[in-house]
């Protein structure tokens, strides 16, 4: 993988660019908390939660994330489960696994001290081509180019390229242009403005063409083809998932949870026990926690993952004794009202919150 821009800036990319960074200065963001303080630390923490997710999402994310964990040794430090409960809710929680790892990575192998070189930095866990050109120039103004998903967009409209941006003649072709657009002086502005242009003016469903810089040059404005560019990603059929989770409740209102396995699905984070069948959860709770109770089925709660949907039936048991938890590494009673630092997936603690509040109010599960 090479991300160092060694192709020079084409004319039309130097027109782009320099219309980008006018754009920018005059009209872009300039107080986003990431570009605070900014270092090459709260740049990468933004960077990969701005992955899949919005900014106005992102920002009460990336300031709890960052005034718990203020600098890389302080990630590297931190139990998973603390990383894990700060990013619960924003999902793809395989991102903050991957900034965990990375952290403990820059410590051992760097010294704490962030890469500056591309290859260190792609060579992280979670870090693409993308994501290391952005984070070098926006850190260290290094000349490097980047094709995110907004970037993408633009440069797709902009130079009218057809074709599956997942195919990988059609990306080629897209990281030459981004490559072209890359300029030599003003990279931090220039990425910091073509992000911004493809999240707020060059949207996926109104592009806002009157108000762009680059109304005069965009070809997808000209022949009338903004929203035919890029070309929908060629999706297979979302397969449906149906599992049970068995919500066994003690009389305090406590409900039972088991860390998942690190890989897979909420890898790491705590959950219900998930089953194909009732008759496996009511075994489970025989076997687990020596009760032997009617499971109810409670309103199916969906959840859509990027490559299928997921319906669970979530099963409520009560149980008559107060027993503590075997293995508290793997197992846990949780109590919606007074919650603990775990990180849970955002449909589970939703729905343990409604279960809490159910029990002044059981007409909610009715
Ligand atoms: S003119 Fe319209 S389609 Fe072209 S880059 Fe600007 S917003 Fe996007």
């Amino acid at each position: 993988m090479s991300g160092v821009s060694t192709a020079a800036p084409s004319a039309a990319g130097e027109q782009v660019a320099a219309a980008l960074i006018d754009w920018h200065l005059r009209s872009g963001r300039h107080d986003l908390p990431w570009q605070r303080n900014r270092t090459p630390y709260r740049v990468w923490v933004s960077e990969i939660m701005l992955q899949q997710t919005q900014v106005a999402t992102v920002i009460p994310y990336f300031e709890r994330f960052t005034g718990r964990l203020p600098h890389v040794r302080a990630l590297a430090d931190a139990p998973l489960d603390e990383v894990l409960h700060l990013w619960s809710g924003l999902g793809y929680y395989a991102r903050a696994r991957n900034l965990h790892h990375a952290a403990a990575r820059i410590c051992s192998e760097h010294g704490g001290h962030f890469p500056e070189r591309f290859d260190a930095l792609a060579a992280l866990p979670g870090i693409g081509r993308s994501t290391a050109g952005a984070i070098l120039a926006l850190s260290f103004n290094q000349r490097h180019a980047i094709l995110d998903g907004n970037v993408r967009r633009v440069l797709a409209r902009h130079f009218a390229v057809d074709g599956d941006p997942g195919d990988p003649s059609v990306a080629r072709r897209l990281w030459a242009l981004s490559e072209a657009c890359t300029p030599q002086r003003h990279v931090d502005v220039y990425t910091q403005a073509i992000m911004d242009l493809g999240a707020t003016l060059c949207t996926r469903r109104n592009p806002a063409c009157a108000r762009c810089p680059l109304t005069e040059t965009c070809l997808a404005r000209h022949t009338g083809r903004q929203h035919q560019l890029p070309a929908p990603k060629h999706r297979p059929e979302r397969p449906l998932r149906q599992v049970f989770m068995l919500a066994a409740r003690r009389a305090d209102g406590a409900v039972w949870l088991e860390r998942r396995p690190e890989r897979g699905i909420w890898g790491g984070l705590w959950c219900l026990p998930q089953f194909d069948s009732p008759a496996d959860a009511a075994d489970y709770m025989e076997q687990k926690l020596g009760e032997r109770a009617p499971v109810r089925p409670l309103a199916v709660i969906e959840h859509a993952f990027t490559h299928f949907d997921l319906v669970i039936t979530p099963l409520l048991a009560h149980c008559a004794s107060l027993g503590g938890a075997p293995d508290p590494a793997q197992h846990a009673w949780y109590q919606a009202v007074a919650p603990g630092a775990l990180g849970l997936p955002a449909p589970i603690q939703r729905f343990l919150q409604r279960l809490g509040s159910a029990r002044t109010r059981p007409q909610l599960f009715d």
